[in-house]
């Protein structure tokens, strides 16, 4: 499994390297989960399969069963994951959505006339995977823009090319995008409608209709008479409907409309409020840059603090520290600190979950750290019963503060591992370990629901970046996007707390 760890650790010179190896399909294959690249090679030597249906077929035909170390088992979980994997093409990562979006909200930008340019969609509402992109302008040079859409240069295939919508795939990806070009006046209502999710929509409609109007994506109009009452801006329509404005990251019906009716709506964690970044590695284990390098790039964001959390020893491909680096990096820090940096540092560490529930190092070295995130990193494929004991052991390890991406899924790649999620939050909450929301765009582990859940059982938690080079601690706002999806407030969120308090809580 040394392309899953590769994928887990960012290191990438030595996935290119490995998937240079393979023909094209090979990248393809690597994301059906139970075919690593030894068994994908195995694949290609006997059936020369290529394509994603052949590998079903030859499943189907129970052909993988008479290959060295393959066996029915696997032929029931590969035709399970390639299910998944069907449902999961045409979804992609939000980062990879909102670099596209900025790459082409830019180049439509430099249209004469042009008055705004928004996203619309799942973008908008912050979710973990995009699946197309919605874009409005408004404007008298709209038709401008749709034309200088179509030119795109990043255009794969046109769709479709109306008077007032074009759509085309871009990028070697595939993702759709659709540009509508909108009078000012039914801006809001086409925001609102174009933002979705549909289950809000056909709430917010309901609401509508039972208020007497009629709503749709030109406007809100009196059924009665069919007057307009708003349309221009997105508050405006809100507002008409006795309705605060909604954030986009709460609009799924979850009970966000009743509570904005009362005018309840729940305060929302800000980017601005983070002061620090408490999960990030260096070149002691499997980072780019130097522990300088890192606090030059968190000092320059702004933070107050962070926490250098490289790996522990049982990962050996990452040259994790054992007890000995542990205690002297923690020492090493110390002094540092000491000649100031300006920022602190905490001296941590990202120790392994081993496969029973116990800490890869020891209490005595564990504790000589300022913050230790226990995570799991291997052994994934256990039992719900047995992942579940194995996190509630590690849970009694004194010196654990945090766990670490708690479910283990990469998105669109690997599902989160079972296990009883609210028995482990329990007592996580008994224990005062904070729960970590992963902010790495393939991660976003926490995910909303689940935020939602461990909140409403008086969970605490972290929002990190895991950053193995300084550019990533720029994904920041993917975690808090996914916190404020889950509802969370500042106060929530252990690391939006100033310097003092948060070493206090930390060493409580
Ligand atoms: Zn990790
Ligand atoms: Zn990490």
């Amino acid at each position: 499994m040394v392309v899953q760890e590769i994928v887990d650790h960012g290191s990438c010179e030595r996935r290119d390297l490995l998937l240079k190896k393979f023909p094209p399909a090979a990248l393809e294959f690597l994301k059906i989960q139970g075919l690593g690249p030894k068994s994908i090679a195995l694949l290609f030597e006997h059936y020369q399969v290529s394509t994603i249906d052949e590998l079903e077929r030859l499943c189907l035909d129970q052909k993988l069963r008479v290959l060295p170390r393959m066996g029915a088992k696997l032929e029931e979980k590969v035709l399970k994951s390639i299910a998944q994997y069907r449902q999961r093409t045409g979804r992609y990562l939000l980062s990879y959505a909102e670099d596209m979006a900025r790459e082409l909200t830019g180049y439509l930008g430099e249209t004469p006339g042009i008055e705004q340019i928004t996203l619309a969609g799942s973008l908008r509402r912050g979710r973990e995977t995009v699946g197309d992109l919605d874009l409005l302008v408004t404007g008298p040079a709209a038709a401008d823009v749709l034309e200088r859409f179509v030119r795109f240069p990043r255009v794969e295939q046109l769709l479709a090319r109306g008077e007032n919508k074009a759509s085309a795939t871009v990028g070697r990806e595939g993702l759709q995008v659709d540009v509508r070009a909108l009078p000012r006046e039914s801006f809001g209502a086409a925001l609102q409608y174009f933002t979705g999710s549909k289950d809000h929509n056909v709430a917010v409609r309901t609401r509508a209709v039972k208020m007497g109007f009629k709503l749709s994506e030109y406007g809100l109009y009196r059924s009665a008479d069919e007057t307009k009452v708003a349309g221009e801006t997105e508050a405006g329509v809100y507002e008409a409907l006795g309705l605060g404005w909604i954030p986009p990251e709460l609009r799924e019906n979850l009970g966000e409309i009743e509570r904005a009716a009362e005018g309840r709506l729940p305060e929302l964690v800000e980017l601005a409020q983070i002061r620090g970044d408490v999960h990030m590695h260096t070149t002691e284990s499997d980072g780019r840059a130097s522990l300088e390098e890192m606090a030059a790039a968190a000092r320059e964001r702004g933070y107050e603090y962070i926490a250098i959390t490289d790996h522990s020893k049982s990962l050996a491909m990452t040259n994790g520290l054992d007890e000995k680096r542990a205690v002297a990096f923690a020492a090493e820090v110390r002094e540092r600190n000491r000649n100031g940096l300006g920022l602190r540092i905490f001296s941590g560490l990202e120790c392994d979950i081993l496969k029973d529930g116990a800490m890869d190092l020891a209490h005595d070295a564990l504790a000589e750290l300022d913050l230790v995130i226990g995570s799991v990193h291997s052994h994934m494929n256990m039992e719900s019963a047995e992942m579940t004991d194995r996190l509630l052991h590690a849970l009694e390890c004194p010196s654990l503060r945090v766990l670490g991406h708690p479910t283990g899924r990469i998105l669109l790649h690997r599902d989160a591992f079972p296990f009883d999620f609210e028995r482990v939050v329990d007592e996580a909450v008994r224990r005062g370990v904070w729960l970590e929301i992963n902010a790495s765009p393939e991660r976003l582990d926490l995910g909303a629901n689940l935020i939602r859940t461990a909140k409403a059982r008086g969970a605490r938690f972290i929002i990190s970046t895991d950053a193995h080079h300084p550019k990533h601690l720029g994904n920041m706002h993917y975690g808090v996007i996914t916190a404020r999806r889950g509802w969370l407030a500042p106060a929530d969120i252990m690391n939006t707390l100033p310097l003092d308090r948060f070493a206090a809580a930390m060493s409580r």
